[in-house]
């Protein structure tokens, strides 16, 4: 994902998943803003792997995440698509 940070309007790509990310402009951390996903196909067959955890799997989606284009697999697909959970 792209991250902007709101401290100093950084804009760095980021690791996807996270509850927190850290701006390595400024060092501050943030909770990770909600991604924008679209999920354009479930389940497709595909022969590469998870864009968010690396892994080889049987099948993945087909999806959109902040613009671009990715294949995420069902966990991390729910991971990113669950409302942020503030542990505060
Ligand atoms: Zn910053
Ligand atoms: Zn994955």
């Amino acid at each position: 994902m792209i991250a902007t940070c709101p401290h100093c309007s950084y804009v760095w790509r980021s690791d996807a998943g996270r509850d927190r990310i850290t701006c390595p402009n400024c060092g501050r951390k943030f909770p990770r803003p909600a991604v924008d996903i679209v999920v354009l196909g479930r389940g497709v067959p595909l022969k590469t792997t998870c864009d968010l955890c690396g892994y080889p799997k049987a099948e993945l989606n087909v999806c959109r995440i902040d613009g671009e284009s990715a294949f995420v697999c069902s966990v991390c697909l729910k991971g990113a698509t669950a409302p942020p959970h503030p542990q505060e």
